[in-house]
């Protein structure tokens, strides 16, 4: 995403309208420094901001984050394009600490139940009906982690110096300590412990 480019841009179309960045804070609720970063493209407007901002202006999100008018045909090509580059703006640690404290919650609460349950409900079919449900939650949520963490880490090669992703069955089934995994490398074939690091 040209991060200069949409300020030029969204600077272009205030013009056209013969406002001031003051006036757009105004409207938009901002700050006057909040304009001026997004325009000279040290900034993008937080996500919730963008709707509210294309609508003042006019323009589609997408055209927002194109840097440009689009016709129908660039439309389309740009949308993919642009939603894949917003998913990637997310920080991987923030997304990994935020799955984590939401499964976990989940995963507590799911406990609770369980035991709850057991203590407190005669029926024995409902007891087996919420726990097996509470049960595969905590199953689900645990596989929710694992994909997050797979999906956000690499793995440096002690022998060869490569980087790689491992698949899921080799990140579960693999030995490991919290930075590092017991891992066979794709490009050298050998097997050895690997670094782990967060994709950039
Ligand atoms: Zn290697």
């Amino acid at each position: 995403m040209d991060t200069v480019k949409i300020g030029q841009f969204i600077k272009s179309l205030r013009k056209e309208k013969s406002l001031t960045q003051r006036e757009v804070a105004e409207r938009l609720n901002v700050s006057e420094k909040t304009v001026s970063k997004w325009e000279t493209g040290n900034g993008m407007p937080e996500v919730g901001l963008m709707l509210p901002l294309c609508k003042f202006y006019g323009i589609g999100i997408n055209e927002l984050l194109s840097g440009e008018r689009l016709d129908e045909r660039q439309y389309v090509e740009k949308a993919e394009e642009n939603i894949a580059c917003l998913v990637d703006r997310t920080p991987p640690r923030k997304k990994i600490i935020i799955t984590t404290i939401s499964c976990i919650l989940v995963i507590l609460s799911s406990l609770a139940l369980i035991l709850i349950s057991a203590f407190f409900i005669a029926e024995i079919w409902i007891k087996s009906v919420v726990i097996g449900i509470a049960m595969i939650v905590v199953f689900a949520d645990i596989s929710v982690i694992i994909l997050v963490a797979v999906s956000t880490e690499i793995y440096t090669c002690e022998k060869c110096g490569e980087k790689f992703v491992p698949s899921l069955k080799a990140y579960i089934l693999a030995p490991h300590t919290f930075k590092r995994r017991y891992l066979k490398c794709p490009h050298c074939g050998k097997k050895s412990w690997n670094n782990s690091h967060l994709k950039k």
